[in-house]
């Protein structure tokens, strides 16, 4: 018998008809009509937009490296100068300022944007646009942005990049170089849905850039040479989730541990409504297994774990981070327990109960908990990379002196779960099956 999750999978793999363009396959759009995407620019051409990433925050030196020549600018304005690089970029004043490669100086005013890019020729095909800031280098062009909100003398810098050329920088920090396409191609319209929705809401404030570049938002690598990464970003070009008419809520993380979840859950405060909850069964489209997602998980290396943590330190970070968000654990003294009080249908812990040895107790989410044990705190290391939670489906046995933590999974459990999705790629799922398990209330549109 079909899931009601393989049913609608196959719906939707007959309702798209492919044709082969010079970028690869496109999903005609499902059968309700056409999907209003309010990011897109220009309804009836909908170009790529452009994105606008954030590569340095709060910086008091740069460098535009490499020869060039470069081509300097008020960020907007139609004409600018070309210096020989390498150039230093430092803050000046409220203002920038940039020094060529034969200390000529060029400086420009507080509060003023400033553009940096290759100079380019009349003949030359837009969009081939590459920078390098220090070693790294980038598609696109770069906006130095003064920061007088974080005093004088730090910028931000913001790569400004057609979001294909973007997407690629990031699948290729996302998933292991030797995974397969199909995966990689999953990974990319999560990607990219996700970073049109960030750049939505970006876009509807005063923010001067869409995206950061570290795990925020989505960790960026810049311009990559890794080619599953860039095919797989080509083939999906355009692809996006939507829900409701709007961009969906594309989350992803590294593994579910056997137990995806919805948003709503995970985060029952943010107001978004996101229903979307992965499959818990995955039918295959070659042959007629029906597995479990835990089944197809449990190769992941935290697909299961157990940490070990001193009681009084791990007392004393949930109580520091209770002060820090204004929570009830801010008044805690030591542990005495922990207790799991909801759990989601499919046995994901949601929320837990703490209590201290004076017998106050409050409700933590699962989430918070995990940001609470792994939380800094001044004057004391930070916990290692192997003593963390690394999700929220935990259980934990609180003793005297030590606390044993045991849990599924790494990271939020919310939309698709890279480990799941390489496993379902390896025994030959499309990625459209792979998209439409991990976000079964969502349909693929291409807008663009
Ligand atoms: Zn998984």
């Amino acid at each position: 018998m079909l899931t009601a999750g393989g049913a609608l999978a196959l719906a939707l793999l007959v309702a798209w008809s492919c044709k082969t363009t010079r970028t690869g396959f496109v999903p005609m759009h499902a059968s309700e009509g056409t999907v209003e995407i309010t990011s897109a620019e220009g309804v009836g051409s909908r170009p790529e937009p452009m994105i606008r990433v954030r590569i340095a925050r709060q910086t008091k030196e740069s460098e535009l490296a490499g020869r060039g020549p470069w081509l300097v600018a008020v960020a907007g304005s139609r004409t600018g100068e070309v210096m020989t690089g390498p150039v230093k970029v430092s803050a000046s004043k409220g203002g920038i300022r940039l020094t060529d490669a034969r200390g000529r100086v060029r400086g420009f005013g507080p509060g003023t944007v400033v553009y940096a890019g290759p100079v380019v020729g009349p003949d030359d095909e837009p969009g081939q646009e590459i920078v390098s800031v220090g070693r790294t280098r980038y598609p696109g062009t770069l906006r130095y942005h003064p920061r007088p909100d974080e005093g004088d003398d730090v910028f931000d810098v913001v790569n400004v990049v057609e979001i294909e050329r973007y997407i690629p920088g990031v699948i290729a920090k996302e998933l292991f170089p030797h995974w397969s396409e199909t995966a990689f191609m999953a990974q990319s319209v999560a990607a990219r849905t996700f970073a049109l929705q960030r750049r939505e809401s970006a876009r509807n404030s005063d923010r001067w850039y869409d995206v950061d570049d570290s795990q925020s938002d989505q960790v960026y690598a810049g311009l990559t040479g890794l080619r599953v990464a860039i095919r797989a970003a080509e083939q999906t070009r355009g692809v996006v989730l939507t829900e409701g008419g709007s961009l969906a809520g594309a989350y992803y993380s590294s593994t579910c541990g056997g137990k995806p979840v919805s948003a709503e859950e995970v985060w029952p405060s943010n107001t978004p409504v996101i229903r979307n909850v992965g499959l818990n069964e995955v039918e295959s489209s070659v042959g007629a297994t029906v597995e479990k997602r835990d089944v197809l998980c449990e190769s992941a290396p935290l697909y299961e774990w157990e940490v070990a943590r001193r009681t009084s330190d791990l007392s004393k970070r949930i109580k520091s981070w209770g002060k820090k968000h204004n929570n009830e654990v801010g008044r805690f003294g030591s542990l005495q327990s922990v207790e799991v009080e909801q759990r989601s249908p499919n046995g994901r812990s949601l929320i837990v109960k703490l209590t201290d040895t004076s017998g106050r107790s409050a409700a933590l989410t699962t989430e918070h908990f995990r940001a609470a044990c792994n939380s800094s705190q001044p004057g004391v290391p930070d916990v290692s990379r192997v003593a963390q939670v690394y999700s929220g489906d935990v259980s934990v046995d609180v003793g005297r002196r030590v606390t044993r933590i045991a849990g599924y999974g790494s990271g939020h459990g919310v939309g698709m779960c890279q480990y799941c999705a390489e496993a379902m790629a390896q025994r030959g799922d499309d990625w459209r099956l792979l998209l439409s398990t991990f976000y079964p209330e969502s349909k693929l549109v291409r807008i663009y």
